[in-house]
């Protein structure tokens, strides 16, 4: 199918085809019909398969036709991948005005704090320094959040993020969208998926 064929609205197949993302990948081709009609999706993939772009282009889209701050949140477990999200969120986001902040360790807390207040529509983090900002940055909450994607989840658990991702999960909406992408499916991520999403469809490449 063409991504056009998929559902994918005009803006961002305008984007698409300035990145020269002709054609969807496997993973693209499966999971955006169903992120499209609102399922929780648990995608098994590894980095290299497009996984990025099959959670950004669903939570773009409906960002577009309803665009709200702090609407998505994606938890990834290196700043190098939170930074690559952001990346392509941006790029693909390009012709939309999406506001994405990156809230990583390492970098000062008082710069992000005042990214925050800015009202982005995406936070990419990590969950250490996200989890750090819920408690401790005035004014912030994620209190009407959409969506949130658990990037590489395999990795996230294996770092130990585990009982922060709990943390985090509490503060944030029961009713939201929630999709899992991990390169495997651990016992540990299979917890995570039961703590985490509501009637998953499963899509493997
Ligand atoms: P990812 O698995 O998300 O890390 O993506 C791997 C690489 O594939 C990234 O550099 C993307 O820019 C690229 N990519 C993602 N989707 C497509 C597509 N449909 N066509 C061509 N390249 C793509």
């Amino acid at each position: 199918p063409t991504f056009k064929e998929l559902g994918v609205i005009d803006p961002l197949l305008d984007a698409l085809s300035s990145l020269s993302f002709t054609k969807p990948t496997d993973i693209q081709a499966e999971a955006l019909p169903y992120a499209l009609q609102g399922r929780d999706i648990i995608g098994v993939a590894e980095t290299g398969s497009g996984k990025t772009a099959a959670f950004a282009l669903p939570i773009l889209q409906k960002l577009w036709e309803d665009p709200q701050p702090l609407f998505a949140c994606i938890l990834a477990p290196t700043r190098e991948l939170a930074y690559q999200i952001s990346q392509q969120i941006e790029a693909l986001g390009s012709g939309m005005g999406v506001r994405c902040a990156i809230i990583v360790g390492g970098m000062p807390m008082m710069d992000q704090g005042i990214a925050l207040s800015k009202r982005p529509h995406i936070v990419v983090a990590t969950p250490g320094r996200l989890h750090d900002h819920l408690e401790n940055t005035k004014g912030f909450s994620l209190r009407n959040l959409k969506y949130l994607v658990l990037d590489e989840a395999d990795r996230l658990l294996d770092l130990d993020f585990g009982p922060i991702i709990d943390k985090i999960l509490k503060v944030i909406p029961k009713e939201r969208h929630t999709y899992l992408f991990s390169a495997t499916m651990t016992a540990k991520v299979a917890k995570l998926q039961r703590a985490s999403l509501v009637n998953p469809v499963r899509v493997e490449v």
